[in-house]
């Protein structure tokens, strides 16, 4: 049989698991790597353009590729609970393979600060959800403390085993375009998956699977930008809550991609992320939620710039699915109208 059964079974030699490690999937990965000719011709982007939409994952966004590694290594080591803290998306990815595995999923919350999909996730997949007066920083340390003292694993991305299933996304990219790209777009908040990344592209160069590797471009918010800064930022602020984070735990690592890919890490305002946002949708026909923007406006910046040539090769990781935030779509965009149940009156609004 040749379904897909999910990264750890596709790419086994690539990833530290044994014939004996119990694999806990929910078929994850083999995400769609869209080419984006619509999208280019509106920015001006003269080169290839694709986006790696990892909103198609099983919890509708990239944190399942880690957590399928997380999870089965917890299951291995005889482990009976995870904990995380989380803007969201980790969370909803935890307790699903949580749930699948039959661990008990403790969730740390920032309170008031989580997309409401992502919240009804978790609590749907039966984790214990526990919102804190605080931000994710706060969350995340509440979270190491109780790991080192109780017999709970943490699966953020401090975790490494969620770094080596990240990694594989790099590995279909690849796959998919018979090449590197040139340069790999992605947003950075905790920045475990631009670390992930180059670890995936750096792992299949030394495999002989590609010649070249991508420069590695990362965006964080402007209000949230503690790498583009330099310093930690106490209070974090943008409307893209899965990278609304002030001290990320894989910060050194992902200077260290940048480095030696010879990227970048800069910001972008929530305006130019909200229009990224709505682009993507519009002449795509793809609803990615407003953190996964963050690349694309990224890029729309650059373009504008002309830090291009015209020939490159550019993939966008689109990070999570719109779907999980409605309240932000239907904040930015043209309300409905509402019209009485009159041929004429609607008529008069189709007006072709
Ligand atoms: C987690 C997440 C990010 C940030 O990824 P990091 O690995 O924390 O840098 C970006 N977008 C979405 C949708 C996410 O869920």
């Amino acid at each position: 049989m040749s379904y897909w059964r999910g990264i750890i079974h596709k790419y086994r030699e690539f990833l530290p698991v044994e014939d004996s490690t119990p694999v806990i999937t929910l078929c994850e990965g083999n995400t769609p790597l869209i080419y984006a000719e619509n999208l280019a011709r509106t920015i001006g982007f003269k080169g290839d353009l694709f986006l790696k939409y990892e909103g198609l994952n099983p919890t509708g966004s990239f944190k399942d590729r880690g957590m399928t590694m997380a999870i089965s290594k917890a299951v291995e080591a005889g482990k009976k609970a995870v904990i995380c803290a989380s803007t969201g998306n980790t969370s909803a990815s935890a307790a699903a393979y949580a749930a699948k595995a039959g661990l008990k999923a403790f969730v740390l919350l920032p309170k008031g600060a989580v997309a409401l999909g992502k919240l009804s996730q978790a609590v749907m997949y039966g984790a214990k959800v526990i919102a804190i007066q605080g931000n994710f920083d706060d969350a995340l340390y509440i979270v190491r403390k109780i790991g080192e003292t109780m017999p709970v694993e943490i699966v953020n991305s401090l975790n490494p085993y969620r770094i080596e299933g990240q990694k594989t996304g790099a590995f279909e990219i690849c796959d998919a375009l018979g090449r590197s790209p040139d340069y790999h777009f992605i947003p950075v908040g905790n920045a475990g998956n631009i670390t992930a990344y180059w670890k995936g592209y750096k792992d299949y160069k030394r495999a002989g699977k590609i010649e070249s590797l991508p420069r590695m471009m990362g965006w964080q918010a402007e209000g949230a930008a503690p790498i583009v800064k330099g310093y930690p930022i106490k209070n974090p602020q943008t409307i893209a809550t899965a990278i609304k984070i002030g001290n990320p735990y894989s910060w050194q690592p992902a200077l260290q991609a940048v480095h030696e890919s010879k990227g970048l890490i800069d910001a972008v305002s929530d305006e130019e992320i909200l229009h990224a946002y709505k682009l993507v949708a519009s002449t795509e026909g793809i609803f990615c939620e407003p953190a996964s923007a963050a690349s694309v406006a990224g890029l729309i910046k650059l373009t504008r710039e002309g830090f291009f040539k015209g020939k490159e090769v550019v993939v966008c990781i689109l990070t999570g699915n719109g779907l999980k935030d409605p309240d932000t779509a239907m904040k930015v965009c043209e309300q409905p109208i509402t019209l009485p149940p009159d041929v004429e009156k609607v008529a008069e609004v189709i007006h072709l």
